[in-house]
């Protein structure tokens, strides 16, 4: 097993940090936004179900963790200028960006190549990958300005070794992949890091859509991988960018 796998951070490796995570209603995202709340950090919860985020935020509010905030966007229609308000917003309220976890992508329809839908293809890549890179692009400045600050993007296996009938997804991952190595490069003598995680087959909504027959209670969950989310948020990895991490031990 890796060191980062059973990384133990201390109870205040986020204080005083602001982190913003996308998709944090559900699954790993929902998990990585309490995560980091209860080790101190300001988390921004951005997703498309409102309700979601707000069940989210009591539930920080109730760890008497620092207040969180909440955008509500739905990333299959929102354009650059949203991007670009928001990141004015945490600009004018934070001054700063200390984090970055892209987490939220849809998983679209598992088909044959031949059966490729245009339409359905043009969405997951717009979710998974034209929208990663619209928000990244319009928080640059909000995470230049802080100390050390940490992007994270989130792909799979199957963005890593492509596999049959995965499609669209697989493809957006390894764009992911390709995406997270260019803006490491970039940035490669700055304070900003960029890592990728594979969190590897986990309980959540989105694999049992994939794996609708399969038995979920072996899976591990979203807690499981916590230590990676947490390394690679706090100030023990500032030096590492450009890598890509499993969550799970293979
Ligand atoms: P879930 O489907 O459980 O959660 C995804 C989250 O993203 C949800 O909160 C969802 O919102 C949000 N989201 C989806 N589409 C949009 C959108 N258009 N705008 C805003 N928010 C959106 O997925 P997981 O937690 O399983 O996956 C998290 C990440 O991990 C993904 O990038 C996935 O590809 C990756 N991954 C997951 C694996 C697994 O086994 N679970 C394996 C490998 C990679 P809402 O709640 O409203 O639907």
């Amino acid at each position: 097993m890796q060191q980062y796998q059973n990384y133990q951070a201390p109870a205040d490796a986020l204080a005083g940090k602001v982190i913003l995570v996308t998709g944090a209603g559900d699954g790993i995202g929902r998990e990585a936004a309490l995560t980091y709340a209860k080790h101190g950090a300001t988390v921004i919860l951005l997703g498309r179900t409102t309700a979601k985020l707000e069940a989210v935020y009591d539930e920080i509010e109730q760890l008497g963790a620092p207040q969180a905030a909440i955008i509500p966007l739905d990333m299959k229609g929102a354009t650059e200028s949203h991007y670009r308000d928001m990141a004015a917003t945490i600009m004018d309220q934070f001054g700063k960006l200390d984090g970055l976890l892209l987490n939220a992508s849809v998983l679209g329809v598992l088909s044959p190549f031949g059966h490729i839908n245009l339409d359905s293809f043009q969405e997951v890549m717009h979710i998974n990958v034209t929208a990663q890179m619209m928000i990244t692009k319009a928080l640059l400045p909000a995470l230049n300005a802080a100390p050390a600050s940490s992007v994270i993007f989130t792909s799979s296996g199957v963005g890593r070794k492509g596999r049959a009938h995965w499609g669209a997804y697989a493809i957006s991952k390894f764009a992911t992949e390709g995406m997270a190595q260019v803006l490491a490069d970039e940035y490669e003598s700055s304070s900003m890091r960029v890592n990728v995680i594979n969190p590897g087959a986990t309980r959540t909504k989105m694999r049992s859509k994939a794996y609708p027959a399969e038995d979920s209670s072996r899976l591990k969950t979203p807690a499981d991988l916590m230590p990676l989310y947490l390394f690679l948020m706090s100030d023990d990895s500032k030096d590492i960018t450009g890598g890509s991490f499993d969550a799970q031990a293979s």
